[in-house]
Parts: structure tokens; sequence; C-alpha cells
């Protein structure tokens, strides 16, 4: 499961830097293309490398917090649910409780 405390623990980079998806999010470490991607977002925040792209978060969020970004070569998934809009998050949990690898820390729930 993602750690609540990666704030904490993890080194922040941003989104911008590194990966082909139109959004502006912090992204936390370690990261080393393609097999580790980190976590992104920090209010939604996505453990890239656990999320396994099956996307019931992306099609359940009520305002429409994910968008995919593709990630080949990554040893869980080609595709992660990215928190491209997490601004617009009304913190509602359904992302982290509908989540099948336990990947979604929303506000550090
Ligand atoms: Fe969307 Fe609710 Fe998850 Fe926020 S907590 S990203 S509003 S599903």
């Amino acid at each position: 499961a993602i750690d609540p405390n990666f704030a904490e623990s993890r080194e922040r980079s941003s989104v911008g830097d590194w990966l082909d998806i139109d959004a502006d999010y912090d992204v936390w470490g370690e990261v080393d293309q393609p097999e580790r991607l980190g976590i992104h977002g920090t209010h939604v925040a996505v453990d890239f490398d656990i999320c396994d792209g099956s996307g019931p978060c992306l099609e359940n969020c009520p305002v429409d917090v994910f968008g995919w970004a593709d990630t080949p070569g990554h040893p869980t998934s080609d595709r992660k649910a990215a928190p491209v809009n997490e601004s617009q998050c009304i913190d509602c949990m359904l992302c982290v409780d509908i989540c099948p690898v336990d990947a979604i820390d929303v506000d550090g729930s």
C-alpha cells in the first residue's frame, strides 16, 4: 500500500520535468525511469509503482481528477492514473476505497 507519510520520507520533484502529460503536480521520489516512477500528486497521491492501471478511480471520480499517463516499460502496468486535476478533489474518498491495490492516498488519509 502507499505510504501516507511520503512527504516526510521522500524527495520532491515536478512531473513537468519528465512525464509527457498535461499536468503540473509534485512527484515524490525515488524515480528511475522506466522501472521506478514514484508517488504522483500531493493532496491526491498515487503510487505509480503500485498502480495496476485498471482505472476504477479514473472511471468513478465525480470530478474527474484522474487522467491516463502512459508508462511503457514499467513492471506493474504500462499506464497509470495520474492526478492531473488534484485541486478539484472534493475528498469523497471513493478512489481510496475502490483502488484494488491501495495505491491512492487522499490528504494524508
Ligand atoms: Fe476524486 Fe473523490 Fe478521489 Fe478526490 S477523493 S480524487 S474527488 S474520487
